[in-house]
């Protein structure tokens, strides 16, 4: 990272005490996902009329507010989630993080809040990665069972103290991260996915395209109600015919199907309700150099079900950065329960998730210039 670039945009503070190594070693032992965090954290404050100003690097730790700022109220509030890696070399590097810049941008459009360059977005990320890297854990294991890294959190709120009805003159930019095991506790294994037929995740002209808090506050309740119903996660369908496939709440989903005695991977096409993600779309470019044949079409819920009637339904996995690719072993809907691949892990799925993995982790080339040096 460039020294003088990170000296004129933050002010850094570094905590008082380190921990000591035994108690960050005992702390990254077994992560698990989203409830370990590294020392430190960014804060970038926005002001109307002022805009960004100078970033700073702190102690993780509480932020206060004023009880009446937008976020509390209204929702303003926007997130986006990517990893560093552990390399071969001892260094680490984030993938596509300028992706992650980009749609953050997207979302906070949409939610009428302000844009963030995108060097500072990655400036940030980076100087947090550089200062706590004690906290990145070390790689893969040779299964490619347990993949450990280190995943940042980047997220912007609204405040200011006001309680009209407007987009907030104050935001906050900060990012928080930490050691991540299995976003799944046990480890990876085939998911039980609910077919949502009453809730819907998104409409058109909604923000299902943006990463913000409320779409995540609106599929609490269904993911509880098929929490109930020994499933995971939640496959979404369209708000309008209650028939194509969407994606779960915070993954997208590919299919594997047998077509006329041809393997077609499928997902479904960018609607403007789906969150377009950074790993569904390298995955579409690594199935398609694998010689997949791949398609991003609609697929209905209908589809679905005749082609596991048939047969004809192979394999089926959510993906996103938490989880990288999740096989989804059962669909249980109203209509009854479709087992896939036996519930087992399906070997195109393993293969994708290989592939992706081994590039994050420096194991094969970086042909598509997506790794990001941080150390
Ligand atoms: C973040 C997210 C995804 C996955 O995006 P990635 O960039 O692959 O992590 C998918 N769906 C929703 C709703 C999300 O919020």
């Amino acid at each position: 990272m460039n020294a003088d670039l990170t000296s004129s945009l933050f002010d850094i503070q570094l905590v008082s005490t380190r921990l000591s190594d035994e108690e960050r070693q005992r702390r990254m032992v077994a992560p698990g996902f989203g409830k370990t965090f590294s020392e430190h954290m960014i804060v970038i404050p926005y002001r109307e009329g002022e805009g960004w100003l100078r970033g700073q690097l702190k102690p993780y730790g509480p932020i206060s507010m004023s009880p009446a700022a937008n976020v509390l109220h209204y929702g303003q509030s926007v997130f986006e989630g990517f990893k560093g890696y552990r390399q071969p070399d001892g260094g680490v590097k984030s993938f596509r993080p300028i992706c992650n810049a980009k749609r953050f941008n997207t979302s906070a459009h949409r939610l009428a809040m302000p844009e963030i360059p995108e060097d500072l977005f990655c400036a940030a990320a980076d100087l947090l990665a550089t200062v706590d890297q004690a906290w990145i854990p070390e790689a893969l294991d040779p299964e490619k069972l347990h993949d450990k890294s280190f995943y940042f959190r980047p997220f912007m709120i609204g405040q200011g103290e006001y309680l009209g009805v407007g987009s907030a003159s104050e935001c906050l930019f900060m990012i928080i991260g930490g050691p991540a095991g299995s976003y799944f506790s046990g480890g990876i294994h085939p998911v039980t996915i609910w077919v949502e037929e009453e809730y819907v995740r998104a409409s058109p002209g909604g923000t299902g395209q943006a990463k913000c808090g409320g779409n995540y506050a609106a599929s609490l309740l269904p993911g509880n109600l098929a929490k109930a119903k020994g499933c995971e996660q939640v496959l979404y369908l369209d708000a309008i015919h209650r028939q194509y496939l969407e994606e779960l709440g915070g993954m997208n989903v590919f299919l594997v199907l047998e077509e006329g005695g041809r393997t077609v991977i499928a997902t479904p096409e960018k609607t403007g309700t789906i969150l377009e993600g950074v790993t569904r779309e390298s995955l579409i470019t690594l199935a398609k150099e694998l010689g997949y044949e791949l398609c991003e079409r609609r697929i209905s819920i209908d589809e679905v079900e005749t082609a596991h009637r048939e047969g004809r339904l192979k394999e089926a996995f959510a993906c996103g950065t938490a989880a990288v690719i999740s096989p989804i072993g059962t669909f249980k809907s109203r209509r009854g329960d479709w087992v896939v691949n036996g519930n087992q892990l399906g070997p195109i799925s393993m293969e994708l998730r290989g592939a992706l993995l081994d590039i994050q982790y420096g194991l094969k080339p970086d042909t598509h210039g997506w790794m990001h040096r941080i150390v």
